[in-house]
């Protein structure tokens, strides 16, 4: 049996309307996810792009028709911002960008992100580095920069850091991956502790197997979708709009009272189904 996600159009999370966010890597998948939900939920929406500017055209078209449907002037705003989180002086920009045009960023989500596939051992050192400049020293200069602008603006504000179930599950093939998502459970409860007495708020989401792009080696290929799917206790892999909704939560003041948690969103993966059966006495 498979449980479907359930939803409730119109209804929306407290405190979100007219917060400014910040999403990276925004013309795809999770993040393209997230920033149609932040702007549904009445958030004015920077839609972060790499080098993909139709994705991000695309992304704010399906943000305003769902935030505004025909209206024009809904009171939500976008705005596109190129920038490679692998690049500081991208990030100082970008982060500049927003409050110029917006104000303030009330609301960073770090998503942006890559993977590379070999064996650890035949890793190559550029890649490495690659890997983790873009998930987790990105994600780090990202938050540093909005944490600053808080800061010096007196304001509170949230931070959401798109990790893993890989955060917490060693992933044999993709060591750079692994290692940058666990180095962001450590990024999440650090910047939430130094950061907690000054109201702002720092959290991560944990996806498990999520239907977009960065996995369409196997979304694509039936048989390759059902041997992943049988490793997930809920028995089908998640999609984008169900990680999207956890990110408005913990961006919520309806998640006031949560600081420095991944919440793993992952049809129980974390549970470890192979576990269901005791097989040892
Ligand atoms: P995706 O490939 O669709 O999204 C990744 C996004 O990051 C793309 O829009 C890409 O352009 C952007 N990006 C890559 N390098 C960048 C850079 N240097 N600067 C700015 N943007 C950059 O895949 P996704 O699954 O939506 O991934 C989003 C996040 O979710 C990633 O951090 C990924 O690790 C995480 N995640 C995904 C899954 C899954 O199963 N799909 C599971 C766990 C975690």
């Amino acid at each position: 049996m498979q449980v479907k996600a359930q939803t409730d159009e119109g209804r929306n999370m407290i405190g979100l309307k007219g917060k400014n966010a910040l999403i990276t890597g925004a013309t795809s998948g999770i993040g393209q996810a997230i920033a149609v939900r932040l702007a549904q939920e009445g958030c004015n929406i920077a839609i972060n792009y790499r080098k993909d500017p139709e994705g991000g055209v695309d992304t704010e078209e399906m943000a305003m028709q769902k935030a505004c449907g025909n209206i024009e002037n809904c009171g939500v705003k976008s705005l596109l911002v190129q920038g490679d989180v692998s690049q500081e002086s991208d990030i100082i920009e970008m982060v500049n960008a927003v409050v110029d045009e917006f104000g303030s960023v009330d609301i960073l989500v770090n998503n942006a992100g890559i993977q590379t596939e070999s064996s650890s051992h035949e890793v190559t050192t550029a890649d490495f580095d690659q890997v983790i400049a873009v998930n987790l020293r990105g994600a780090y200069l990202c938050a540093r920069e909005t944490i600053k602008h808080l800061l010096s603006q007196n304001r509170s504000g949230v931070i959401i850091n798109v990790s893993s179930v890989h955060e917490i599950i060693p992933r044999p093939m993709y060591i750079s991956y692994s290692i940058s998502k666990g180095g962001m459970e450590n990024l999440t409860k650090s910047l939430a502790l130094e950061y907690a007495n000054r109201s702002i708020r720092v959290n991560a989401i944990g996806p498990g197997a999520t239907i977009t792009p960065i996995n369409q080696d196997w979304t694509d290929n039936p048989e390759k979708k059902a041997i992943v799917e049988s490793h997930i206790p809920m028995g089908r892999a998640g999609t984008s709009e169900e990680m999207a909704a956890v990110v408005a939560f913990l961006a919520s003041d309806e998640a006031a009272y949560i600081t420095g948690q991944t919440l793993f969103v992952d049809g129980g993966l974390t549970l470890y189904a192979d576990f269901r059966e005791a097989w040892s006495a």
